[in-house]
């Protein structure tokens, strides 16, 4: 399986990384990646978002909805450069110390500290979840509490025992979710991981069922 080429994977930017994960909640891919470029034309660091107006990063928003993570990146900006007066400060690698800033849930924290800093994280989004919960639970319900406590616990287990491996692993686990096993369809012929999926192993045994989707 390849991965996608997209922009912020070829960046450990913290900045950059989290105005990509920011913009990838709720937004397509190929309405994020010419957003993501002009976002960082306008605001190049997080110190020009601290000290611009929250209008002014608002508009160049624009187009992307949910305008609720634009004003949380200025609030976690003037936050982090102490309301625009160091421009030297930068966003924290520890996924405790991310979680603590405006509008910055577990997944972005753990996406900041894997994509950015190479520590050793784990994330858990839709398509985490969805791979997980098919490959070693299928019985459990993702979308309970004790289910998302549950499939984080599993992502913290698989870590590998390096930093640079973990965004790899990372990575992999996401575009897994993405492209082959998605929502819609589950395309274990081609999956990577099928000889050890719970899912594919009870589809082998019940005979015609093709496809998984829940
Ligand atoms: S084998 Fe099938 S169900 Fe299991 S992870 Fe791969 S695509 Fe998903």
């Amino acid at each position: 399986m390849h991965g996608r080429d997209l922009p912020w994977r070829t960046t450990r930017d913290p900045y950059h990384v989290l105005v990509s994960e920011l913009m990838l909640q709720q937004t397509q891919v190929s309405r994020v990646v010419p957003k993501y470029a002009a976002f960082l034309v306008t605001f190049p660091t997080l110190h020009d978002v601290a000290r611009a107006r929250p209008s002014r990063v608002a508009d160049a928003w624009s187009g992307l909805g949910y305008y609720a993570r634009a004003r949380n990146l200025h609030a976690l900006a003037t936050v982090v450069t102490d309301r625009g007066r160091d421009a030297t400060s930068v966003l924290p690698s520890d996924a405790g110390a991310l979680r603590a800033l405006p509008g910055v849930g577990a997944y972005t924290a753990g996406a900041v500290s894997s994509f950015a800093y190479e520590r050793r994280a784990e994330l858990v989004d839709t398509n985490v979840a969805r791979v997980l919960n098919r490959v070693f639970a299928p019985e459990l319900d993702r979308k309970s509490g004790r289910g998302q406590k549950r499939l984080w616990s599993i992502a913290r287990a698989l870590l590998p025992r390096t930093g640079a491996a973990t965004w790899t692993h990372n990575q992999a686990l996401m575009e897994l979710g993405a492209l082959v096993c998605t929502a819609r369809v589950a395309r274990c012929g081609e999956c990577p991981v099928r000889g050890v999926c719970a899912t594919y192993a009870a589809l082998r045994t019940a005979k015609g069922v093709r496809r998984v989707v829940r």
